[in-house]
């Protein structure tokens, strides 16, 4: 007799190519003061209607000069003109030098700065300072000039780019006080799971055998505020199959995406699965990829609005369910908003643990850089651990089969890159 065959896992490449090819950029878009954009993603191309800096400017505090003047050594100019930031300038007429200070525009005429420290103030004579340069000086130098930054017309943004701190900063320096977004996706959060208790519910002292507190709905909405979305927490599905449809139904009107963990392994018994097969439909993948696995990715039609709620129900280990949101859920959300890059960089690093056994699922194994440049082995690899992701600042995604031997150049995927 031969032994039962089990179906061969899911690449993880193609469960997200598959979960993607599902995911359309969300209808509308949204304008928002640049002050709160943050974490937004551009829905126009950002075009500058200006040049940054809008004018040749100083670099330095010194002098502004004709270099044509400057020919003979030791020759000396008259001062003839103050010009602070803020401020604009006079011609420069031959034989003569303009004071400046940072930022202001250079003058007419003028096609150089000479900085202060390379000034000799040599008196006055009928009342104008003159000075000499001590050094010899090249034309066009600490002048920064109009549009060194920026070109006036040119595509400064481009739609999809997800707006951080140094982005908001740009925008703001072309005058734009509001930016046109995406829509935020509204996501549905429910837990799954009759041992699950919530903090603040029952003190640790008095947690009854068996029962554990719900760590994932914490860190799964924290995820879903830093990827831009509107987080809608439903709490514990009602353990009946009517009040189980009733709130499917309900989040699907008014979300995009509608995201559980829990109850997703193979044979376990729980209402939302045949719940969601009856509004809408589900598949349930065994992908190749450890910690995770199991991964329900389904729809649930709306009852009054026309369209579908995505529907995802993610693993209920929380290393599981934290390492599949960053892969798997992560992505959708920016494709729906947008974003066209989503792909994750992964950079070469040496390991410096050694990894005798391959798994047979492709692994994401929680390590942590070291001041020797090198990766450090979270010593307890259980998905179920969640010390490791706290740990860790980040993964080596290590192929199915691959063995690691210390001093191996590795693919290494750091977390803040995931989380920004
Ligand atoms: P499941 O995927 O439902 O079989 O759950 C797998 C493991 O994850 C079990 O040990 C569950 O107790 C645990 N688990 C499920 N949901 C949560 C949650 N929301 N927070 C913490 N642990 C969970
Ligand atoms: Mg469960």
């Amino acid at each position: 007799m031969t032994a039962p065959t089990r179906a061969p896992l899911m690449p993880l490449d193609e469960a997200r190519q598959r979960l993607l090819a599902q995911v359309q950029p969300l209808p509308g878009t949204e304008s928002v003061a640049t002050f709160d954009a943050d974490g937004r993603v551009l829905a126009q191309d950002l075009v500058s209607s200006l040049q940054v800096p809008a004018f040749d400017n100083s670099s330095m505090d010194g002098y502004a000069v004709r270099t044509a003047d400057l020919g003979r050594a030791d020759v000396v100019l008259r001062v003839t003109q103050r010009i602070p930031a803020g401020h604009t300038g006079q011609p420069l007429q031959p034989g003569e030098v303009a004071r400046i200070f940072t930022g202001a525009p250079v003058p007419p005429g003028a096609d150089a700065v000479v900085m202060q420290e390379e000034a000799e103030l040599l008196g006055e004579e009928c009342g104008v300072p003159q000075v000499r340069f001590t050094r010899p000086v090249t034309p066009g130098q600490w002048i920064r000039r109009s549009g060194e930054d920026v070109q006036r017309g040119a595509t400064v943004l481009p739609a999809g780019t997800r707006l951080g701190p140094a982005e908001l900063g740009l925008a703001a320096s072309l005058g734009q006080a509001h930016l046109t977004v995406s829509a935020r996706p509204r996501v549905a959060l429910f837990s799954t799971g009759d041992e699950l208790v919530m903090p603040g519910d029952v003190p640790p002292e008095a947690l009854p055998p068996g029962a554990i507190y719900n760590s994932n709905r914490f860190f799964l909405k924290a995820l879903l505020h830093r990827m831009g979305c509107e987080v809608s927490d439903l709490g514990i599905v009602p353990d009946r199959r009517e009040a189980t449809l009733a709130a499917l139904k309900t989040a699907a009107d008014h979300h995009d995406l509608i995201l559980t963990s829990g109850g997703v392994s193979v044979g376990e018994e729980d209402h939302v699965k045949p719940a969601v097969q009856a509004l809408g439909a589900l598949d349930l993948w065994q992908i190749s990829m450890k910690p995770g696995k199991p991964l329900a990715f389904g729809h649930v039609r709306r009852s009054t609005a026309a369209g579908q709620a995505h529907f995802v129900g993610l693993p209920g280990n929380p290393v599981s369910s934290y390492i599949t949101f960053l892969l798997m859920v992560r992505p959708m959300l920016l494709q729906m908003q947008g974003v066209r890059q989503h792909d994750w960089a992964s950079i070469q690093l040496p390991a410096h643990f050694d990894l005798p056994k391959g798994d047979k699922r492709r692994e994401f194994l929680r390590v942590r850089r070291n001041a020797a440049g090198g990766l450090d082995l979270f010593p307890n690899q259980s998905s179920g651990v969640l010390t490791s992701v706290v740990w860790g600042d980040g993964v080596v995604d290590n192929p199915a089969g691959h063995t690691i031997a210390r001093g191996d150049l590795v693919n290494f995927l750091p977390f803040a890159e995931w989380l920004a």
